[in-house]
């Protein structure tokens, strides 16, 4: 049995903040407000999985009010996503996303941003797709306020 899941996340950009996506610190001045690190692709994963598995929202399993989330690292939130997604008998075939930020380019990052991805879901390199764009300028993002993450998985299980 196959399950679709999409995922999407947009966090703020200000200063004095790191810029964490799929758990890679990016050289940059500002990074995501949020009450964790504010990784919005490994939100934006999670998200996705948990629609597969028809389990609500990343919001719902940790929520912004509990402090046990604060500060928290989001590629340990993926892998507990993984970890309910194993229990109901998943596992991920594929994972496409894509990032949206208008500075700094991503390209040199994305590799390594791959690499944590398949680490947590367990799957090869081959399977996670990244894909890096900019807001050519207009709105939220091309304005510099703020990164967007879309993000598509496939489970299959029984
Ligand atoms: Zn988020």
């Amino acid at each position: 049995m196959f399950r679709v899941g999409i995922g999407h996340d947009t966090h703020r950009l200000v200063d004095g903040r790191p810029l964490v996506l799929a758990g890679v610190n990016i050289a940059s001045d500002r990074g995501g407000e949020g009450h964790s690190d504010a990784d919005a692709l490994s939100h934006a994963i999670a998200d996705a999985i948990l629609g597969a598995l028809c389990e609500g929202d990343l919001g719902l399993h940790f929520p912004d009010q509990d402090p046990q989330w604060k500060d928290s690292e989001s590629l340990e939130l993926l892998s507990r996503v993984m970890w309910l997604a194993g229990e109901r008998g998943f596992h991920v075939v594929n994972v496409d996303a894509t990032v949206m930020l208008e500075t700094p380019k991503l390209r040199s990052y994305v590799l390594t941003m791959r690499e944590n991805v398949a680490e947590v879901l367990g799957i090869e390199l081959g399977r996670v797709s990244i894909k890096a764009k900019t807001g050519e300028g207009m709105d939220a993002v091309g304005l510099g306020l703020a990164v967007t993450t879309q993000a598509v998985v496939l489970l299959t299980g029984n």
